[in-house]
């Protein structure tokens, strides 16, 4: 049997976008008093966020594989996150 690699295996997931709401949200004034904006940024290992030049923290939050890492990690109120509408957000494939 073929081993396959980390990268084969992750391409096997599939994602459903809800194109109507996001499932993440930032408060940028606490996600910047706090910290939290930065955080997040360097902890998501799907880099959903990113800061922008005027230092707010935009979400790509398509690219979401559900961990949980930033909500492990962000201050009360600097982030809002709830799984995506039934039947969206990565479909996770064994292999
Ligand atoms: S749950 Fe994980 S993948 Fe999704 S935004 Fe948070 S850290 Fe990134």
């Amino acid at each position: 049997m073929k081993k396959t690699t980390i990268p084969e295996r992750l391409a096997r997931n599939r994602y459903v976008t809800d194109e109507e709401e996001s499932h993440i949200h930032v408060d940028q004034e606490i996600a910047r008093r706090t910290g939290t904006g930065k955080a997040i940024v360097a902890i998501c290992p799907a880099k959903v966020y990113a800061e922008e030049a005027d230092g707010t923290i935009s979400v790509e939050y398509a690219a979401c594989s559900e961990c949980g890492a930033c909500l492990a990690i962000a201050a009360p109120g600097a982030l809002t996150w709830r799984y995506p509408r039934g039947g969206m957000g990565i479909q996770l494939r064994q292999g």
